[in-house]
């Protein structure tokens, strides 16, 4: 499809969807695409990326933004704790805090680095043993001690529904939480659903494929 067909489809989405204000940021998701396939879509003009892997990424991107200062890039994957230090040189916004341990990490490393990087929680809406998020009951809590506990700049939900559902009662669900803790941020969407999350206002769709084409 390209870029610019899938932000003009957006547009469209949203211009006629009552509740989509403002048409969300397209985050081109560009995991296991090789440089042939990311470099065009910069020199188009885009900057916003994102990454799942910290590894991946800082081969990748970190070289890309020597000659593109002004890349955004998200994580959208599973963050160890581990690799929190290598996450926090090279991404400028994390959308998978799903743990207070994770948060504190987080927390530490960016003092120690001197940022202060715009996270996102990652709610497990579906409930799935296997996928990463917070629980749903468990968001509040953790909500409150990524704010009042550690100062951390929380902007807003993700999830990831699961594949064989219908992606229409997560978006709605994760639109509900976003509002009764009151962040405006929604991270949701992809290839497959983003024009039902343009409806249920999504603030940041993660489209790969139909940027990209199939990943390696
Ligand atoms: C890979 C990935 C996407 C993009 O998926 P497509 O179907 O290629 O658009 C979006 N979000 C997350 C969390 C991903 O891991």
């Amino acid at each position: 499809m390209g870029l610019l067909e899938i932000k003009s489809e957006v547009e469209s989405f949203c211009s006629k969807s009552e509740s989509c204000v403002k048409a969300p940021e397209v985050v081109a998701v560009s995991k296991r695409q090789p440089l042939e396939k990311i470099i065009p879509v910069l020199d188009s003009g885009h900057r916003v990326f994102g990454e799942n892997r910290v590894v991946e990424a800082t081969e990748k991107f970190l070289p890309l933004k020597e000659k593109y200062k002004d890349i955004e890039l998200h994580l959208i994957g599973h963050l160890q704790t581990n690799k929190v230090k290598e996450a926090v040189k090279v991404f400028d916004v994390i959308q998978t805090i799903d743990s207070i341990k994770l948060a504190t990490s987080l927390k530490k490393e960016m003092d120690k680095q001197e940022k202060d990087i715009p996270c996102f929680i990652q709610v497990n809406t579906g409930d799935e043993d296997q996928k990463g998020g917070v629980s749903v009951d468990a968001l509040n809590d953790l909500y409150k001690h990524c704010v009042e506990e550690l100062n951390l700049d929380i902007k807003g939900l993700m999830c990831i529904p699961p594949q064989n559902d219908v992606s229409d009662l997560h978006f709605a669900l994760l639109n509900k939480l976003a509002k009764e803790i009151g962040v405006e941020g929604l991270s949701m969407g992809m290839s497959a659903d983003f024009k039902s999350a343009v409806k249920y206002g999504a603030t940041y769709l993660r489209i790969g494929t139909s940027i990209f084409g199939k990943r390696l």
